[in-house]
């Protein structure tokens, strides 16, 4: 059995640490592969080289920075089907859902390409007589970013190229679950010509997090994950001074009006509930039709859609499936439990994919997508993320009852109302409290030149993922008011309050 280790200072590294965990293909349950736990030590040694490294990388002028950006997009694009089948047989998405995921992420390193113009910076001449003002945005140092399990390409991509392109080195801590699409990007980011040290790969668990969330030389995290998680990272990096972007888990509601385009809305429920098998953070877990009419007639379309739903391996000679396998065991039997808790709080099962006969299954964590209705809130199965293939239809009397349901929820990720409204779909937008929102649109993460981010127990901290608080979050502003001597003509009183 092949051992993942690191990759620290431009190379890979064997672990010593001892410890290691399983990888699994979740279509066939086999391990495939262990993944170093790595120790305390390690993880200290890849912040070393990366403190080394920022010496000289945070002075490369940005147009460098980003021409090793440019390349590195380039060997990805080259690499594609590659890292995809690499995404697939770790994580068990789809192959093509793979492919998505990897253009999402390199869309953000085709944002960090244009560093020069973002880090600019900003100017004003005479703020007084003689006297100039301007800002540098400097990067930071090293910086750490800690990933889950479900993009294992496209979330730390949401991270590394922005920090790099800003002049910052960095250490990643992707997930123990599918940690192989990682260690092959810092690979490429080696061959598109980065320096040593300047982007490592440390595998392991808390360990190894602990040590980036206080070793005093990293100077910002990165963090996606579950709330619990993210709450720790939030309130443990910052309780050690360092700035943190905590992005946590989510409950993502769809209010689907009576006037919207049903058949519209229901095409776009089904990719948003059960694509990837609902293990996205921006994945439609609650439908939220507004009338009992337009929730009957929902109800009946779904119903017919999930019939064709096709389940199974994630890569395939021939067409792709609609969705693969949930991602490890563990998961599964959580999912499979959280359809009990459904049934057992008395919710109506419409569609119960622990029932699903799914071809060439075998020892795979595959369930089929489930349905439910008449889900109240309250419920463990609306309160909780569940993460998998399980829709429910909570019911709504009115508009103001959906926005009520959705704003009461701790979460506060994504949105999406389906309407042919612009007035009812405006309202939506200002009143809701959910940090990205779809107007027919059922999964709307902004794109790379946006951010990134939720509201409420769904992100800690201020700064969202890419886009222009991504740049904020990987530097620090630093403002110069210059004057020169030749300027000074007579003599200025020291002892009041600089006005100029
Ligand atoms: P997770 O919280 O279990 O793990 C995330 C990372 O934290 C992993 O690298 C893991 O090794 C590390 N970790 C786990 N336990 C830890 C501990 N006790 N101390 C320190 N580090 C620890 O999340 P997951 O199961 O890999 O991913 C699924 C979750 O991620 C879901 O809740 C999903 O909503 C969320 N997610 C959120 C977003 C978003 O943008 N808000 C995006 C993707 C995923």
């Amino acid at each position: 059995m092949s051992m993942l280790g690191n990759y620290i200072h431009g190379r890979a590294e064997a672990s010593h640490s001892g410890r290691s965990a399983p990888v699994y293909d979740p279509a066939t349950g086999e391990e495939s592969l262990r993944v170093a736990l790595s120790s305390a030590d390690e993880t200290r040694e890849a912040v070393s080289s990366a403190s080394e490294a920022f010496a000289t990388w945070s002075r490369v002028s940005p147009l460098k920075r980003a021409r090793i950006l440019f390349k590195f997009k380039a060997l990805v694009e080259e690499h594609a089907d590659e890292l995809a089948r690499l995404i697939s047989r770790e994580h068990g998405k789809v192959f093509s859902d793979a492919k998505g995921e990897l253009t999402r992420g390199l869309e953000v390193v085709e944002f960090a390409c244009g560093i020069p113009h973002l880090q600019k910076g900003e100017h004003s001449l005479n703020v007084g007589t003689g006297v100039d003002s301007y800002s540098m945005m400097q990067p930071l140092g090293v910086c750490a970013g800690i990933s889950p399990f479900n993009f294992p390409a496209m979330v730390p991509m949401w991270m590394f190229p922005v920090a790099l392109a800003c002049g910052n080195t960095f250490v990643m801590k992707p997930s123990e679950k599918d940690p192989s699409t990682p260690m092959r990007l810092a690979e490429l980011l080696s061959e598109a010509g980065l320096p040593d040290g300047v982007f490592n790969v440390v595998n392991g668990d808390k360990e190894s997090v602990d040590v980036l969330l206080t070793d005093e030389r990293v100077q910002a995290v990165s963090f996606v994950g579950s709330t619990p998680i993210a709450e720790y990272i939030y309130a443990t990096a910052s309780a050690h001074g360092k700035r943190v972007q905590a992005l946590g888990g989510a409950k993502n509601h769809m209010v689907i009006m009576p006037d919207a385009d049903l058949d519209q809305a229901v095409g776009a429920l089904m990719g948003a509930a059960y694509g990837s098998a609902g293990e996205r953070c921006m994945a439609i877990s609650v439908a939220v039709p507004v009338g009992e009419e337009t929730a009957e007639r929902l109800r009946e379309k779904l119903v017919a859609e999930l019939d064709k739903l096709r389940v199974g391996p994630g890569l395939v000679d021939g067409p792709d499936n609609d969705m693969g396998p949930l991602v490890t065991r563990e998961h599964l039997e959580k999912v499979r439990g959280y359809i009990q808790a459904g049934v057992d709080e008395g919710a109506e099962l419409v569609v119960d994919g622990r029932q699903a006969r799914i071809e060439g299954a075998g020892d795979g964590y595959f369930v089929g997508g489930s349905l439910f209705d008449h889900v109240k809130p309250g419920m463990r199965i609306h309160r909780e993320e569940i993460f998998g293939p399980v829709l429910a239809i909570a019911r709504a009397a009115s508009y103001d009852e959906a926005v009520k349901m959705i704003n009461d929820h701790e979460y506060g990720n994504g949105t999406a109302i389906f309407t042919r409204d612009g007035d009812a779909a405006r309202q939506f937008c200002e009143q809701i409290q959910v940090g990205m929102v779809g107007v027919n649109v059922p999964i709307p993460v902004p794109m790379a030149f946006h951010s990134f981010g939720g509201w409420k127990r769904s992100l800690f901290g201020p700064l969202h993922m890419h886009g222009p608080d991504g740049v904020r979050f990987y530097t620090r502003m630093k403002t110069i008011t210059q004057r020169w001597p030749s300027g000074i003509r007579e003599e200025t009183n020291h002892f009041t309050m600089p006005t100029l």
